[in-house]
């Protein structure tokens, strides 16, 4: 506890999900202590650092991440929007291509942000770093846990300016540390047991690119969504104007990567489902190397089943990392954190049940982004049969909503979880999704699909 009486928490990272959390607890008033192991540059140009290195990549926020962004940072899309970044709406202002076919552009009335992550992370920290109740300690390793009689009470850490270790006390340990979390081994040594995992092999790799943005590009249009994904043609990209007047073009292909040298970049762009990709890629100045990533599996720790000491929770990418394809990390880290706020104004013991009830709430990204992945034929395992009946439901409501603007809404606020799935199945909606399948053409390659403008 602080002096001030205050219960205190260790926050592992302060990348987004730490970043979240702390703002929940602040708001919670409880006082977080944030332990980074990166250095933490307030000022210059935000780049990407070395424990975020997806941070070179684009990062889409949904309607779900977004609205957690905007409520534990309250004016926080103004000040992104200050500092440079596109807040602008997700169905008129760009350019979306589901499953190969374009969508109907409509107004949705959520806001799309595009933004670099390190503008992103560098807006968040700063607003910690000026809120009280948070202590940011950068350059600082965490090494251990510190348990006593079945409670976490603190963390063992090292400062890596003066090399010397200490023990922090606190109330709860947050791990927000990432897929790389050493906490299933720290538990082990401490007598628990590591949580068991689910896995899916995905083999992503991503390759992204900068070029110079100008106003005159796609007619005013803000981003490109490219998943022309069949489940024998699985690539796609992202394409996004962010700060900096910049587009970021993030290619991903399962199996190889896509190329990163210029030439190969275009080429791969030139056999997407959306055009405009490559006529960025062609025509716009290139601007610096390319970034690569590669993702070998979605994973799933399963401490809901594990025996778990009190005093300890873990959340965003160190609980469940999802094959960045779909774009969903920063949803299920916001899910996370929404059940940690509600347990931290609800409970005496926040950590009693957490994994249960955070691990529930994440399922509606880990369900369907783990059938998507295996409806691909270079995904080992089957998608769920409920995913097949709700496919083949839906399917035809997805095509039809490429000329129906009323229903491409209803898609967009879907797929950004702006709302549940169940307004697909209305029973009008699905008879008549069934009868547009019945009547559309079989798509050998979702490029025959494709309507150029
Ligand atoms: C190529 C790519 C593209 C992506 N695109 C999207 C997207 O479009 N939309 C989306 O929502 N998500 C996307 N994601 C996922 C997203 O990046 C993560 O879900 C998000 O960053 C949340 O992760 P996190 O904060 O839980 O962990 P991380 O971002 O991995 O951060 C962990 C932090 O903990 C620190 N740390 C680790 N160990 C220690 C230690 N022992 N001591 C001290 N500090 C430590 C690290 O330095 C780091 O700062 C993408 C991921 C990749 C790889």
């Amino acid at each position: 506890m602080a002096n001030d009486g205050r219960n205190v928490a260790v926050v592992l990272g302060a990348s987004m999900t730490g970043l979240m959390a702390s703002a929940a607890l602040q708001r919670a008033g409880w006082r977080a202590v944030v332990i980074e192991r990166d250095e933490l540059e307030l000022e210059g140009a935000p780049t990407a650092r070395r424990g975020v290195g997806q941070g070179r990549h684009n990062h889409n926020l949904t309607a779900l991440a977004t609205s957690t962004l905007a409520r534990l940072f309250p004016g926080v899309l103004d000040e992104l929007r200050g500092e440079g970044a596109t807040v602008c709406d997700v169905g008129r202002d760009g350019r979306w291509y589901v499953g190969g076919l374009r969508l109907a552009r409509v107004e949705v009335g959520q806001p799309q942000v595009l933004v670099s992550r390190p503008l992103l992370d560098r807006v968040l920290l700063r607003r910690l770093g000026a809120s009280g109740g948070v202590e940011l300690r950068d350059a600082t390793d965490v090494c251990g846990l510190v348990e006593d009689r079945g409670q976490i009470t603190g963390v063992r850490v090292i400062g890596r300016r003066e090399g010397k270790e200490e023990v922090i006390d606190a109330n709860l340990v947050v791990d927000a540390s990432g897929r790389g979390s050493r906490t299933p081994r720290w538990l082990e040594e401490l007598g628990f047991e590591a949580p068991a995992e689910d896995r899916v092999d995905v083999s992503v790799k991503y390759t992204t690119r900068a070029f110079r943005w100008r106003p005159t590009d796609l007619d005013g249009d803000r981003f490109v969504y490219s998943s022309g994904l069949a489940p024998s043609w699985p690539k796609g990209a992202v394409v996004f104007a962010v700060d900096g007047e910049r587009w970021m073009i993030l290619q991903f292909a399962y199996g190889d990567a896509p190329p990163s040298d210029l030439d190969g970049f275009r080429r791969f762009a030139a056999s997407l489902a959306a055009p405009e990709v490559a006529q960025i890629a062609e025509r716009c100045e290139p601007i610096g190397d390319a970034a690569t990533y590669s993702f070998p599996r979605s994973v799933r720790r399963r401490y809901d089943r594990a025996r778990m000491p009190g005093g300890l929770v873990v959340v965003g990418d160190a609980l469940q990392s999802t094959n960045p394809s779909w774009g969903l990390g920063i949803t299920s880290a916001a899910m996370h954190v929404d059940v940690l706020e509600r347990r931290l104004a609800n409970a005496t013991r926040p950590s009693d049940g957490f994994h249960r009830a955070a691990l529930r709430a994440s399922e509606p990204v880990w369900g369907p982004v783990r059938d998507r992945d295996r409806s691909f034929d270079s995904v080992p395992g089957d998608p769920s049969w409920p995913f097949q009946v709700l496919n083949r439901l839906v399917g035809g409501t997805f095509a039809a909503a490429t000329t129906r603007p009323d229903l491409a809404k209803l898609v967009l606020e879907v797929i950004t979880y702006a709302r549940s799935p169940a307004g697909l199945l209305r029973p009008d909606r699905v008879a008549r999704s069934l009868w547009t399948q019945l009547d559309a053409p079989r798509l050998a390659d979702p490029r025959d699909a494709v309507e150029v403008s």
